[in-house]
């Protein structure tokens, strides 16, 4: 994976920064994207570079508009050449029941979690066609594949997601371009952190039993995934180890799915 050059959306924590970790180990160019404190962002961005020895770039494109999410492929290509791996992993979460769900968090979330993927796939299918490579990677979630209560946004945008997925997978089989979706279990990053601490609020239990009592239940190993098993899989999906597999939705979720 020498000298491929990476997008990352949503890479400036939880699993989107490990992923863009593993793909800078693995010799990929990579381009940073998310929200967050500008020197820590700095610091992230320099010290992968340094830890892996590639280029390392940040752009700061909010992937709910449009043109913003072709604003960061475009940064890519002028930044690395040709992008040959993108991971779609910028994703938000809002949680609370149908009848109170805000308008504007189900636009959001679709915008996020499902749209900013067709936009920045849409902006690299024809070159990693033409160019016979490609793996695209959506980072989707087991909630891409059973329901949950109070997450109707989360979990439409996560089964189109993988939906999204299969299209555009069976349109380049062809061309050596791959489109696949990681489902991954519950993770330990900042976009859990804040549910837990909501659901601690509201139960009155203290944050390490919301963990285990609501959050691990349905995961059978009993413990949170991690952000560098997701990043295994991924890197997986876009080594030459990966070339047969596409359309999928790979669970890496702890038997969460199972079931
Ligand atoms: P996180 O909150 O740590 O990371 C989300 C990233 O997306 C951050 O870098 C954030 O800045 C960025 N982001 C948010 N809105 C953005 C926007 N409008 N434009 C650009 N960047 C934006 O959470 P995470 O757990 O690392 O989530 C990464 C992905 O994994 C998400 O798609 C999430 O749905 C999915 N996922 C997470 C879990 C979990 O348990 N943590 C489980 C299943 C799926």
């Amino acid at each position: 994976m020498k000298g491929r050059n990476a997008v990352v959306t949503g890479s400036t924590s939880g699993i989107g920064l490990a992923i863009a970790r593993a793909l800078a180990v693995e010799g990929c160019n990579v381009m940073l994207n998310g929200f967050g404190d500008p020197d820590e962002i700095e610091a992230i961005r320099a010290e992968t570079a340094a830890m892996a020895g590639t280029k390392v770039a940040y752009m700061n494109a909010d992937m709910s508009r449009p043109e913003e999410v072709r604003a960061l492929m475009g940064r890519a290509v002028g930044e690395f050449g040709p992008v040959d791996i993108l991971v779609n992993n910028a994703g938000v979460q809002h949680v609370a029941p149908l009848a109170d769900f805000p308008e504007e968090k189900w636009d959001l979330l679709l915008a996020v979690n499902l749209s900013a993927a067709f936009h920045a796939s849409k902006a690299v299918i024809a070159s990693m066609s033409e160019r016979r490579f490609g793996r695209i990677v959506n980072i989707a979630s087991a909630l891409g594949l059973v329901g949950a209560p109070h997450k109707p946004a989360y979990v439409a945008t996560k089964h189109g997601l993988v939906g999204l997925t299969k299209s555009i997978a069976i349109e380049v089989a062809e061309m050596g371009v791959t489109c696949n979706a990681v489902c991954p279990g519950m993770v330990m990053t900042p976009i859990i952190e804040m549910q837990v601490a909501d659901q601690a609020k509201v139960t009155g239990l203290p944050p390490e039993e919301v963990v285990r009592q609501v959050f691990l239940e349905n995961q059978p190993i009993r413990r949170p995934v991690t952000a560098e098993e997701i990043a295994g899989a991924v890197v997986f999906l876009c080594s030459p180890a990966g070339a047969g597999v596409t359309g999928t939705a790979l669970s890496v979720d702890g038997g969460y799915v199972a079931r």
